[in-house]
């Protein structure tokens, strides 16, 4: 009855059996079955990202195929450290549109800055922080979530830091004195 329950063309996928699309969360990008979705008529499949497991919509249109967010996508992060030994995972789920991976790194990267290059966040402290001034919330495991490494993650972003040190929205009053009490690692003299 209204104009846009117009039938969709068949034709919005691109040609070929595969496609390639991005995650958003991570930028990863998988490649993706599309023969069945386009004999069927579909317009969209589930992705899951190969790299971080993210859940998101392969969705086609005009000939191209892009990402979408679920629509309640708040996403579940595993807090670890390389070097944990035995599992000190923390999990905590964020809220819409925020990436706790960047405001984790951000956190440990200041810690260095203000107790020293060895100094290292705990897990539970990064955790903590994340939920007390970033409104994530404490989760139950889940496996489906995504892990934050705190030794590869940083490693990773330590060539963008100084964009993510400049991201003004990540930016907290409390959080030196927050995270003091969570530092760990210390090998020097101490402070
Ligand atoms: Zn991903």
């Amino acid at each position: 009855m209204q104009a846009q329950a117009t039938t969709k063309p068949f034709a919005q996928w691109p040609v070929g059996d595969s496609a390639s699309c991005a995650c958003p969360h991570c930028g990863h990008v998988d490649t993706y079955q599309i023969k069945n979705v386009r004999d069927w008529g579909l317009d969209s499949r589930d992705g899951e990202c190969g790299v971080c497991f993210g859940e998101y919509m392969v969705v086609a249109r005009n000939g191209v195929v892009s990402p979408e967010k679920l629509p309640d996508d708040t996403r579940t992060y595993l807090i670890r450290h390389y070097y944990d030994i035995g599992d000190q995972g923390v999990t905590v789920k964020a809220p819409l549109g925020f990436d706790a991976r960047r405001a984790a790194i951000y956190m440990q990267l200041l810690a260095e800055e203000w107790f020293g290059v060895e100094k290292m966040v705990t897990n539970l402290g990064i955790a903590a922080a994340l939920v007390s001034l970033y409104g994530c919330k404490h989760a139950a495991r889940n496996a489906r979530g995504e892990t934050i490494d705190m030794h590869a993650d940083r490693e990773a972003m330590c060539a963008r830091a100084a964009v993510l040190m400049a991201d003004e929205s990540l930016r907290r009053e409390d959080l030196r004195t927050f995270l003091a009490p969570h530092v760990d690692g210390w090998v020097g003299k101490p402070p």
